[in-house]
């Protein structure tokens, strides 16, 4: 079954979406990369919006987290 392009981006957000779902909860140590399964993703916040890198393959995403 081919992939589309759509089909690759919402798969990489509910990816990610756990992540976020992990940060929210507190839990900003040990996370792994969903792309390249590396650990040791950097977390940071800045100015409300909260960021997050992988340093091996270099991917950067920005999760949104509602602090209400
Ligand atoms: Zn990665």
């Amino acid at each position: 079954m081919p992939e589309s392009p759509e089909d690759r981006q919402s798969e990489l957000e509910s990816l990610w979406y756990e992540i976020a779902q992990a940060i929210a909860a507190g839990r900003t140590q040990g996370l792994v990369c969903p792309e390249c399964l590396s650990e040791g993703l950097e977390v940071e916040e800045q100015q409300g919006r909260t960021t997050v890198r992988c340093p091996n393959c270099k991917r950067f995403v920005e999760v949104g987290i509602a602090t209400a």
